[in-house]
């Protein structure tokens, strides 16, 4: 486990108050091609999370043990829990979303829009209501890397929501380049999308936008939220106070509700996911490119 000297980006006096100045970055797991796909498991304590060159899942203790969850596994990325605390995932190579089951089975969720087949679906977040909210660039599809080279299908990269009740799959935005990382707000009234469109072509901006919803999860309105000043901003996770935590290429930016930027956790690897967790759900579990990285904090996930 090697310690990284400190590196805090303080930029409001307010980000002193969400970070543990004395909290060091530490590398808990290294030697992987591309982590991604961070979810925590707080009833087992351990974090699983996507190798997804490697085409697996890993799990890992905090103590920095790390073994293999599932291989092959589609190539996963994204990874969240559904409020049963079911696993769900996006899987580039069979272009689904997927669940597993408490017994193990994995049930498919979702793989076509409108009788085509999704690009790679790329990170997922559940609402309360069950709601299946995940983002479905062409990452998965360019080239043999991350999945299955591939023709896209779809006409647009959507932020699809799947019902759950009907299991109708809806595409409710359909205007981004790359939609990547998502979360919501506490209250569920805002979500939140990265647009990584960037990384590919760069005259895309790379920002955060945010999308106010009404219950049933139309867009009422949305605006840029925030912009991403290096790199891209990939995955993301909104804390119990509505701050935003997103990846990006120099480490984790924090966002003020207000979309202010409160300061910067630098990590020595391009940023690609974090979520929380930890015993008393106050660490950042971050993984960047080649290794998982884990700091204290002074935040925790909204429940
Ligand atoms: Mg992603």
């Amino acid at each position: 486990m090697n310690e990284i000297s400190s590196c805090y980006q303080i930029e409001d006096p307010r980000f002193g108050a969400l970070i543990q100045k004395n909290a060091r970055l530490q590398r808990i797991a290294a030697g992987f091609e591309w982590t991604e796909g961070p979810v925590w498991f707080a009833d087992h304590q351990l974090l699983l999370f996507s190798d997804i060159p490697s085409d697996r899942m890993m799990r890992l203790t905090l103590d920095g043990h790390a073994s293999v969850f599932r291989q092959p596994s589609g190539y996963s990325n994204g990874n969240t829990r559904d409020r049963q605390g079911r696993l769900v995932t996006c899987q580039h190579g069979t272009r689904s979303v997927t669940r597993t089951e408490a017994d193990g089975r994995v049930t498919v969720l979702a793989d076509s829009y409108l009788g085509k087949r999704l690009n790679s679906p790329n990170d997922v977040v559940v609402q309360s209501s069950g709601a299946v909210w995940f983002t479905d660039p062409s990452y998965g599809i360019l080239s043999d890397y991350e999945g299955y080279q591939a023709e896209p299908e779809q006409q647009t990269h959507n932020v699809f929501r799947l019902d759950p009740q009907t299991g109708r799959l809806e595409a409710m935005i359909t205007d981004f380049v790359q939609p990547n990382g998502l979360a919501f707000s506490p209250d569920e009234s805002i979500l939140y999308v990265a647009e990584s469109g960037s990384s590919h072509d760069p005259g895309v901006p790379s920002v955060i936008r945010a999308f106010k919803l009404d219950e049933t999860g139309r867009v009422l309105s949305d605006h840029v939220f925030a912009t991403i000043d290096k790199g891209l901003p990939d995955g993301m996770r909104v804390d119990a106070a509505g701050h935003l935590w997103s990846s990006a290429a120099d480490g984790i930016h924090c966002f003020h509700p207000d979309g202010t930027r409160l300061g910067k956790i630098l990590v020595p690897e391009v940023v690609a996911n974090l979520c929380f967790g930890g015993p008393r759900g106050n660490r950042l579990l971050i993984t960047a490119t080649t290794s998982v990285y884990m700091i204290a904090v002074n935040a925790r996930a909204a429940t």
